[in-house]
This record gives C-alpha cells, structure tokens and sequence, in this order.
C-alpha cells in the first residue's frame, strides 16, 4: 500500500489518549516507498511519542513540516529488514529541530531521513545518537538525508559531538553537517562495547562543511574509536565524502580503531591530516586531497602497522611536519596504547604527488620516538612539482622503508634516489596508477540538494551600502537593523555612542572619507562581538575620552553570551588617541572561551593608551587553548602605551593545534611598556615574524616556546637611528 490520500488513521495505544491523525496526501516517499504500508502523521510530541511506541515493520511515521523545539526524539523500535520502521520529514528540509533537540535510535531496521537540526544544540552528549542508552543500541539502521547546521553549544568549551555511532550495521549517508564551532568531534563512531566493534558501519556521500579553527585539540571532523579500543576492529568503510574546509586542527579524520577504509573522498582546502593515529590495517585509497594551495593542508599521516595508502591524488599541499602531505612518523619502542606504535609493514604505492610542499619521513623523530618504520614499502609513486626542491625531508634512517620504481621531476635525497626514475624537462610523466580518473568525490554529489553548502566569499561582502550622518549613537541605530556583510558608510562629522553595541555578524564600518570622521564613546566597550560578530572598520578618529573611569575598559571586546563563534576584527587606516582614562584601557581584548580567527591592523595609528591594546590571554589553564589564530599588525605606529602592545598565551604541551600566529611587521613603536614590559608578549604562539619595525624607547618582543617546533622570523628591525636591534627575546620552556 502506498500513499494513503485522504484516508484517516486512528491510534490508541494504553490509556493515552486516541489521537486521529490524517495522512498527508502531499508526502512523497521517495526511495522508501516500496517498503512502507502505512503512514502516521504527527503534529506534537505527545503524537510522536504515541506513534512511536505503537510503531510495526512498515510504518513511516511522518513529522509535520514546522519547527518542532526542545524535542528529546526518540526511535526505539523493532523493524525488519523488509520492512523497516521509518521516521521521515512530511517534506525533506521543512521540518526543523530546535532549542534543545536530538535524536536517539535504538533496535534494528529503523531509517531517519529529511530532518534539520538547527538554531540550537543539544542538551546530551550529541545530536544524534545510534543508542539511547548505554544498553539499547541500534543495528541495521540508517540516518539519511538529513542537515545539521552551526548546532552549537553557547560555551564553545563545552563539549559534545553530533553524530555518534553505537552498535553494528548501520549507515550514515546524504548527510550535511557543517559549522561546529564548539568542543568535540563533529562525528565519531565508538568501539566501548562488544555490540559496538566489529561494526562494519557505512559512511558515505556526505558533505562534511567548513569547521573553523577550533584553537585546541578536540576539533576533529570525524574519529573512529578511541586509543582505548585501538587495538580491537571497527570494520567502518568511509567512502565518497567530501570534506569541505574542515580545519578544526591538525586531525581532519583521527582513525582509533582497526580494519577501516578510507575510499573515494575529497579533502578540500582542510587544514591537517587524515590521521592513521591508532589502530591497525587501514585502507586509504583513491581519495583526493586537494590544498588548493590553503594553509596548512595536508594528506595521510602514518602510524602503527600494516596501514595501506594507495592510488590517492595529492595536490596543491602546502603544510609541513605533521601537516605534510604523506608524514610517515617514528614511534615510541614498545609504545603505552596512547602514544606512537612503529610504523611496520606501510604500503604506500601507486599515489600521485602534484605540488606539495613536503612528504616527511620519521616525523617526529626525538628521543622518545626513536622506533623507525620497519618492513615498509614505497612504489609506483609519481612526484612532481614546479619547484626545484624534492618534498622529501628524512628525520631518522629510512632503511626499513624499500623505494622503487617510483618516478619525479625533482632530484630525490640520495638515500633514497636508487628507488626513483627522475624525469627530464619534456618526459610524459607515466601512468603508474590503476585509474588515474577515480580520485575522490564531487561536492554536488555529497550531502542534501535543498540546503546549501556555504561559499567561500568574504564575510563582510554580499550586504547592502548603508549611509549614515553624525549625532548621537547613530551607529547603534545603523547596526542594530544590520544584515550580515552590510557597510555602514560615516558621513564627515562626530559621532559619539552612548551606549554599547552587540555586534553578532559580520559589519563594515567605514568614513567616507578618511580623516572626516570622529569617533567617541561612553561605555566601558563600545562593540561587544559574538556569535558570528566580526567587524571592518576604515578610516575613523577614535577617542577614549568620553570613555567611564573603570579600569579595564576595551574598545572592542569580546563575550560568550550570545553564542560562539569565529570573530575576525579588521582596522584600516585608523586613528586612536587618549586612552588612559584610567588603567588597562585596550583597543582589543578576548574574554576566555572565546576565539578570533583573525586580528588585522594596517595603517592605523595608536597614542596615549594605558593598557595592553591587542589583548589575548585570557586562556591561562594551559590546556592548549589559546584566543586569536592570527594577529597581524602592519605598517602601523604606536606611542606611549603603557602595557605590551599585544599579549598572546596559550599553554600546555599539546601539539593539535597550528596557531597562535603573531605577525608584527613595517611598524613603528615608541615608548612602549611602562616598567620595562616587553613590546609584546607571545606565550606558547607557533608562528611570529617580527620584521622590518622601528623600536624606540621600547624593550623587545618576548617569546615563550612551550611546545612543537614553531616557525620564527625576526630581521630588518632597527632603532631611531637605523642601527639594526634584536626585537626578540626567546626562552623555551620544552625542555
Ligand atoms: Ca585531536
């Protein structure tokens, strides 16, 4: 039997009250239609719960299109393999879970297709769960054609993950999941009992959407097990996904777990690595990791025994060290379960190299990690790139890994030259790979047709030109009707705020003409930034004079109410006088649990303030967390701050994470740091270029290294009289 039309339905269950429902003559079955014979629409929770309770093999109970808040969705169910029980959107897309919503399955044959999760997050531990309880999983079942969408916890260090999958035999596919901003894997599947391993769970065609730099460890996309069950099979085939921007931290995908294959996906523009962390016998192949030339991107990093990666494309890669585009690590000899088993018996053959910046060998290699990788091999790889220089950098001896026939335009280290054919200028380069043609997945082949899959477009583009002229809190007016990737033009004249401004998207503040504009403000900030907050401002003459004698105030600050998000905070050709209305007056600072991607000051100007301006330590547990990827001040003066220009801190000894960046170049600083504070403090940052500043009356950049290898530059700094200074100063705290 298959749409019912206009026939009615009556349910009684127990004592609950009957409730008569209407089958909707507009719901298209789609795939389902062959294996269901009756339909339930409901319209409340308590018609849920009463449909779900009667539920037979067959049934499709259906939810009504609407926003359905603060459901605690529960499918706990037996149905059968021809006859499933399902849960399905009245229409795909139109039927929405929010506030505090989530979904558990537990029993057999259930399907769960055309639901979207979001404006909210979850109470639990997830969103989706294939239990709903640490006794009652599921097996046999699938969720499909669903969407969750920046479903975040308002305390971005709280944690919980969307997708978990328990039990065995189930599948995950044409979903779309884009947007965690908050502590957790987007997805993982759990191996912690014995009806949870050996799952040989399907994960395929989804589109996994941009996550933003998380800032610490516990940003991954997608983990499989845990160091805990390493050792033990998950059985789970990753296939045809594609992986847009997923950049949380150095683990796109982190595998815990034994026997998983990785097969036809696409890795775009994602910052890390596809981590073979734990776990034994993994298969990786035909997969596309495309950089596109981004940050950071990488392919495969290799650990433990008997992994396989072959025939995958590698292209346009620029990370290094644990970034790499192929990092093959050394291993701790007789390795606890949680650190780095040695590497025995990798197949790497027949993968395609095109322009990547390095393939590393015996990775982190120390005095720890001293177990180089053994019974290896690396065949039938193509290596090309336009620069000159091999991608090739060998940390330790390499013996136990047999090079041969491999083919590359690049002359190869002489270790390992005997196992390559270097190709002239002119050489067609050979096809060694079984079927050049197969690597990876299309994103339009990936997730839901009816919700879109972000662009990659600037933030503050898209919106409309709105002009304003002076007075009284004008700017509050204009931004609180604002729409995201608005401008807000200042005609010449002054201005002055008399109270603070949420700011919870991304808005262009501009003069219209530079230097007409005057900037005054009354309350301890005056842009208070969350959720999506991010802010350009261009042009304007900002005095702290109206400022309240608290000490502490900041221009621009940020805050954890009003949700988290990724703030990025621009200034162009600014002005920023007096602001020593009393002390620790900043111009930027971060309130602990809160993140900037991106910190950006050029050719602005700095005078008179008592504080620290670019203020982000707030972070100080060391756990590995830390407030501001990039701080890039450029082509800018300072004079007379009292505190460190800028202030960075992330501690701990964690190596997840790629920032904090400090780029201070082209500037000018004088008389800066009161009582010989340094010109600026950079705890535990991974990136910093101090290069070509002037630095008059003001003490050098002090730099702390906790952990990792950071990357540092410092030249072309000199004093008022143009001798060349040492801007830096560096102790290292990892020994
Ligand atoms: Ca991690």
């Amino acid at each position: 039997m298959k749409a019912i039309g206009l026939a009615v339905l009556v349910i009684a269950i127990g004592v609950a009250p009957a409730c008569t429902v209407t089958a909707p003559a507009t719901v298209s079955l789609g795939e389902f239609e062959g294996r269901i014979s009756r339909q339930v629409l409901v319209s409340t929770q308590d018609e849920y719960n009463s449909a779900a309770r009667a539920a037979q093999p067959g049934d499709a109970i259906i939810l009504a299109s609407g926003v359905w808040r603060d459901f605690d969705l529960v499918l706990d169910a037996e149905g059968s393999e021809s006859a499933p029980i399902h849960l399905l959107a009245e229409q795909p897309g139109q039927v929405v879970l929010s506030g505090q919503s989530s979904l558990r399955l537990g029993g057999q044959h259930l399907v769960v297709s055309g639901l979207v999760f979001k404006d909210g997050y979850t109470p639990l531990n997830e969103v989706i769960s294939f239990r709903v309880d640490a006794e009652r999983l599921a097996f046999n079942s699938r969720v499909t054609n669903t969407v969750i969408e920046n479903y975040n916890n308002p305390d971005r260090v709280q944690r919980d993950t969307w997708v978990v999958m328990y039990g065995q035999n189930n599948e995950f596919d044409h979903n779309h999941l884009s947007g965690k901003l908050n502590s957790g894997p987007t997805m993982t599947v759990r191996l912690n009992s014995e009806n949870s391993q050996n799952n040989n769970h399907h994960i395929h065609h989804n589109y996994f959407g941009p996550r933003p730099v998380f800032g610490s460890n516990g940003g991954e996309t997608l983990r499989i097990g845990t160091s805990h069950y390493s050792l033990t099979r998950s059985g789970t085939l990753v296939e045809n996904n594609f992986f847009d921007r997923c950049s949380g931290e150095v683990e796109i995908v982190s595998n815990k777990s034994g026997g998983n294959t990785y097969r036809g996906n696409t890795f775009y523009e994602s910052r890390g690595t596809l981590t073979l962390r734990h776990g034994n016998g993994t298969l990786v192949e035909d997969n596309l990791f495309d950089g596109n030339g981004a940050p950071y991107t990488g392919g495969v990093r290799v650990i433990n025994a008997d992994q396989t990666i072959r025939n995958n494309l590698f292209r346009d890669l620029t990370g290094t060290r644990f970034s790499g585009a192929l990092v093959v690590m050394n291993g701790v000899p007789d390795s606890p379960i949680n650190r780095y088993h040695q590497v025995d018996g990798a197949a790497i053959v027949g993968n395609r190299f095109e322009q990547v910046s390095t393939i590393e060998l015996g990775e982190g290699s120390d005095a720890e990690r001293s177990a180089i990788p053994i019974n290896s091999s690396f065949k039938n790889n193509i290596v090309i790139g336009s620069r000159e220089v091999t991608p090739f950098n060998l940390y330790d001896d390499m013996s136990g890994i047999a090079f041969s026939e491999n083919y590359t335009n690049l002359k190869p280290p002489a270790e390992l030259s005997d196992g390559f054919v270097v190709l002239a200028q002119g050489d067609s380069v050979p096809l060694v790979t079984s079927s050049p043609d197969t690597f990876g997945v299309l994103k339009s082949e990936t997730g839901v047709t009816w919700f879109p899959k972000p662009n990659a477009a600037s933030p503050f583009e898209g919106g409309r030109t709105i002009e304003i002229g002076p007075g009284e809190n004008q700017l509050f007016e204009a931004i609180s009707t604002a729409a995201p990737g608005d401008e807000i033009v200042l005609k010449p004249g002054a201005y002055n705020e008399a109270k603070s401004i949420a700011v919870q998207m991304p808005v262009t503040v501009r003069a219209a003409e530079a230097g007409t504009v005057s900037l005054s403000f009354e309350r301890r900030n005056l842009f208070l930034l969350s959720a999506d907050g991010a802010l350009k401002l261009s042009g304007l003459a900002v005095s702290g004079t109206s400022a309240p004698d608290n000490v502490g105030n900041s221009f621009i600050a940020s805050t954890t109410r009003g949700g988290p998000g990724n703030h990025i905070v621009e200034l162009h050709d600014m002005s920023f006088e007096d602001f020593e209305i009393n002390r620790a007056f900043s111009i930027v600072t971060a309130a602990k649990g809160t993140f900037f991607d991106r910190v950006e000051v050029r050719n602005s100007s700095f005078r008179n303030v008592s504080g620290v301006p670019f203020k982000f330590d707030g972070e100080t547990d060391d756990f590995g967390i830390y407030n501001v990827e990039y701080l890039i001040i450029a082509d800018s003066t300072f004079e007379n701050v009292r505190g460190s220009v800028a202030s960075i801190y992330r501690g701990g000894r964690d190596e997840s994470t790629f920032g904090p960046h400090a780029f201070i170049t082209g500037s000018r600083f004088e008389n800066i740091g009161a009582e010989s504070a340094p010109l600026a403090v950079l705890h535990g940052a991974q990136n910093i270029k101090i290069e070509n500043n002037q630095l008059v009356q003001s003490q050098p950049v002090r730099f702390v290294i906790t952990t990792g290898i950071p990357k540092v530059a410092h030249a072309g700094n000199t004093d008022s009289n143009g001798e060349q200074v040492s801007a830096l100063s560096t102790e290292d705290l990892r020994k």
